[in-house]
């Protein structure tokens, strides 16, 4: 449905350039929830922009639904965005126009005839439960109740691809994971894809049915939710599903462990002990069922050096078993996984 090609963009001249994205390739399935994940200047809004022809792109292309988005102009291209709607992380809304009023503009955006413009905004506020809340002002809504009208208006034009810019950043926890229930729920309804930018991983974890992880402009690792926590590669994926604090411990190195499905890690971990004669300890372990996905994951303090513990990682290797050696002076403190269960 989405199909960004080996896009690239970059920001200035010479020394002080800046790459904001580097060949980057994502494809994102019709109804599917995308997330990219990175840290704040990894390139997620310049993307996003990208996605939307805000940005026009140095090489590469992005299509939308067959139509190459990157190449339209003029007219085209305002009739193209009409098919995309977009929700920012500070709402955008109009302050001295009433909350109907403000999906009303994005409907006269869209050539609406006037008459119909009301009954379509109310319809829409309908869907995101704020239709009681038509003639307030925005000052008078909760930072929760201004997304909703932000995701009303949004959706006014009928889109069929919905890009979310951080939309839940300015929003406390518990508002969060009601937007987010709403735009999954909304997804499903309405047979949107959605494509959502975030640096906070438990967005994803919460919705997204795959996504892809941004460091400096580039995707360092892209799969569904079930490939990046079950055979994480990066250390960022990793932390899809952190177990404890990671420790040092003098004259160990710590390992992460994680499989699919039901726990197997008691049996390997005392095949590694007998393999290598080594006394290995299990610091943490979880099991989480995200997004449908079971997955568990064990940390380890293997005693030696840094060729033990490759050794160890090998060798788990071999047994279809995804580890990494954890640096604790990098990944630093990671919060205890809630449902740490044993
Ligand atoms: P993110 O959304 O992940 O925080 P951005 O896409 O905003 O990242 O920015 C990526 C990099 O590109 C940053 O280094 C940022 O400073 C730079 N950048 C973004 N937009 C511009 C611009 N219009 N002019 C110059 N540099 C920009």
């Amino acid at each position: 449905m989405i199909s960004i090609e080996h896009v690239s963009r970059r920001f200035g001249d010479g020394p002080d350039a800046v790459v904001a994205l580097d060949d980057v390739s994502i494809q994102v399935a019709r109804g599917q929830i995308f997330g990219v994940v990175g840290q704040s200047g990894a390139g997620k809004s310049t993307l996003l922009r990208t996605v939307n022809a805000l940005e026009r792109p140095d090489s590469g292309r992005v299509v939308v639904d067959g139509v190459e988005v990157t190449a339209l102009t003029g007219q085209a291209l305002r009739t193209e965005r009409h098919r995309i709607g977009m929700v920012f992380q500070h709402f955008n809304l109009v302050g001295n126009r009433t909350v109907a009023q403000n999906v009303e503009l994005a409907l006269e955006a869209t050539g609406t005839a006037k008459k119909d413009r009301r009954p379509k905004a109310l319809e829409m506020l309908d869907l995101v439960g704020l239709a009681h809340k038509a003639d307030d002002k925005p000052a008078q809504l909760s930072g929760g109740q201004r997304q909703r009208v932000g995701i009303a208006r949004a959706l006014a034009s009928g889109p069929d691809v919905l890009l979310s810019d951080e939309a839940t950043s300015a929003l406390d926890p518990e508002t969060t994971r009601q937007i987010l229930d709403l735009i999954q729920r909304l997804s499903r309804e309405l047979g949107l894809t959605v494509l959502l930018i975030t640096h906070e991983m438990d967005v994803v974890k919460r919705i997204c049915d795959a996504a892809a992880l941004m460091e400096d402009g580039r995707v360092i690792e892209q799969g569904t939710l079930e490939q990046l926590i079950t055979t994480p590669h990066s250390r960022v994926a990793a932390e899809l599903f952190p177990v404890g604090e990671a420790h040092g411990i003098p004259g160990h190195r710590i390992v992460d462990v994680t499989y699919a499905g039901l726990s197997a890690d008691r049996p390997v971990i005392a095949q590694l002990s007998r393999d290598f004669g080594l006394d290995v300890s299990i610091l943490g372990a979880a099991l989480e069922t995200i997004g449908g996905v079971q997955a568990g994951r064990t940390r380890l303090a293997i005693p030696g050096d840094e060729t033990t513990s490759r050794r160890v990682i090998d060798r788990l290797g071999d047994h279809g078993v995804t580890a990494w050696e954890v640096d604790p002076a990098t990944t630093g403190t990671i919060a205890t996984s809630a449902s740490a269960s044993t």
